[in-house]
């Protein structure tokens, strides 16, 4: 599926496949398939953990009130979103959210899967020649979601 150009550019590459752990898996109970078939790929060339899948409504409805979310009926409550972090995960590292988040979005286009990252909303930096992800109104570096 993913090019096997992309081998070469490895540091995983040492004949052992990275998996998600098995914590990352049990967070990944109730998330669409494509999701999961996603996180899978990626954790072959970029380690990851998983923070959160399926949400309750009432989870969510306590993040909306805590100003975490900006959505009543996130995707996450339908299964259709993901929140992960470059393992092991460093809060400071900004650059390394960016990384991976460009790195996930281009795995997903290689499996035809539309994805939405919550570190450049409207995409512009795909779709639209801006190249930017600073006008990210509200950045949720984590969060990745399927757009269908
Ligand atoms: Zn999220």
């Amino acid at each position: 599926m993913v090019d096997a150009r992309f081998d070469s550019f490895c540091i995983n590459n040492n004949n052992i496949m990275p998996r998600l752990g098995k914590r990352s898996k049990s967070r990944l109970k109730g998330v669409d398939h494509r999701l999961v078939h996603l996180l899978e790929e990626v954790v072959k060339y970029f380690d990851i953990t998983v923070i959160e899948g399926l949400r309750s409504q009432e989870r969510q409805n306590e993040l909306v009130k805590q100003g975490k979310s900006k959505t009543k009926f996130g995707k996450h409550v339908k299964g259709h979103a993901v929140d992960i972090a470059p393992y092991p995960i460093d809060w400071n590292a900004r650059d390394d959210f960016h990384y991976l988040g460009g790195f996930v979005l281009g795995i997903a286009n290689r499996l035809g899967y539309k994805v939405r990252w919550g570190g450049d909303w409207n995409a512009s930096s795909l779709y639209k020649g801006k190249r930017t992800t600073k006008d990210n109104s509200f950045d949720d570096l984590v969060h990745f979601e399927l757009l269908d």
